[in-house]
């Protein structure tokens, strides 16, 4: 990043956050007003709940969108917060210096000259307050040069305005939850007609939340790949082994398609039944509880049924189990 005089005004190049939604869609569009070149970052995150969308940058606004991901050690932030957690697992302090940080590396690249987000002061009560945006741009080594266009006039002035690189006066000072200002010039301007809000982070997710914490507890080599089987199925904790059990179809074929080689795969076969998942360190009594936890939530009428289990390593095996009736034992073991 160049961080002087020597940027020039209508060359200057700036490196939006964009998740997508209204917020980074009215940020870019205040930039592109003002002449300066935008280029867009996404996160992808297995803890999204949305498909991003960039048709519009791309189509409205001549926005190049590019994707980055987040790596695995984005899951030791959620295990050990610098600036601790919301309501839930989300450590969103942390999280937005985390991907500042990457962003930074990313404008390099590009050559960019600046990083951007459209972030609104108060608009997260927890996240987003003066306090939280001041610790964001100073840790992730921004401090005055992260602009936030839509708080701007609510906030101290960056270096680029202080510069006269970027014309505050075209930048807004919004605060709060609403949205009203933002809709307004996005229909104005011909990009979106109606807001709606996205699904959100399964990070702010109760249940979600006790899957992750569970797996963080049980796994030291952590990896953002595993995170994508926490979103299906009942998951249950059985001493070493986490057992997860498919709820519908689509679950069960995504089970399938998540489970790792070593893991263990159960089913009732010939009548309907959910797709079983056994993953960890099991004995003879895992596989038991598992077998009758499956008979649970298959089809089977009688208290008595076969299941099937294997895995890549292991032939087929066919037994006998006692289906489990009683539900409130179960809530012991579900996470
Ligand atoms: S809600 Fe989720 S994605 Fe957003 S800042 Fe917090 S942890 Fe990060």
């Amino acid at each position: 990043m160049v961080d002087d005089i020597t940027l020039k005004k209508d060359k200057l190049k700036g490196l939006g956050l964009i998740s997508g939604g209204l917020d980074s869609l009215t940020a870019c569009l205040l930039l592109k007003q003002q002449g300066i070149e935008v280029i867009g970052l996404n996160f992808k995150s297995p803890f999204c709940q949305y498909e991003s969308r960039f048709d519009i940058f791309r189509e409205k606004l001549g926005i190049e969108v590019y994707s980055l991901s987040l790596e695995d050690d984005f899951l030791d932030i959620i295990s050990n917060p610098k600036f601790g957690y919301g309501r839930n697992l989300n450590p969103c302090v942390d999280c937005r210096i985390y991907i500042l940080k990457k962003a930074k590396e990313f404008m390099k690249k590009i050559k960019a000259d600046f990083i951007f987000t459209g972030e609104v002061l108060n608009q997260r009560p927890k996240s987003q307050h003066m306090k939280a945006l001041k610790i964001v741009e100073k840790e992730s080594g921004l401090e005055g040069k992260l602009l936030r266009p839509l708080s701007a006039l609510a906030l101290e002035p960056t270096i680029y305005e202080d510069q006269d690189l970027i014309d505050r006066s075209k930048l807004l000072g919004i605060k709060g939850r609403s949205r009203k200002i933002q809709l307004g010039l996005a229909r104005r301007y011909g990009l979106l007609e109606e807001y709606y809000a996205c699904g959100g982070c399964l990070l702010t997710d109760i249940n979600f939340s006790n899957r992750l914490r569970d797996y963080l507890k049980f796994n030291s080599c952590l990896k953002i790949k595993d995170m994508d089987i926490l979103r299906y199925g009942r998951h249950f904790r059985f001493n070493n082994a986490k057992i997860i059990v498919g709820r519908n179809e689509i679950e069960n074929n995504i089970l399938v398609q998540l489970k790792k080689p070593k893991d263990l795969i159960m089913e009732v076969p010939d009548i309907p039944s959910p797709i079983t998942i056994i993953q960890g360190d099991f004995t003879e009594k895992t596989l038991k509880f598992a077998a009758s936890l499956t008979l649970r939530y298959s089809d089977l009428k009688e208290s008595e049924g076969k299941v099937v289990y294997g895995n890549e390593y292991q032939n087929l095996s066919k037994e006998i189990f006692t289906k489990i009736e009683n539900d409130e034992f179960l809530k012991n073991y579900l996470l």
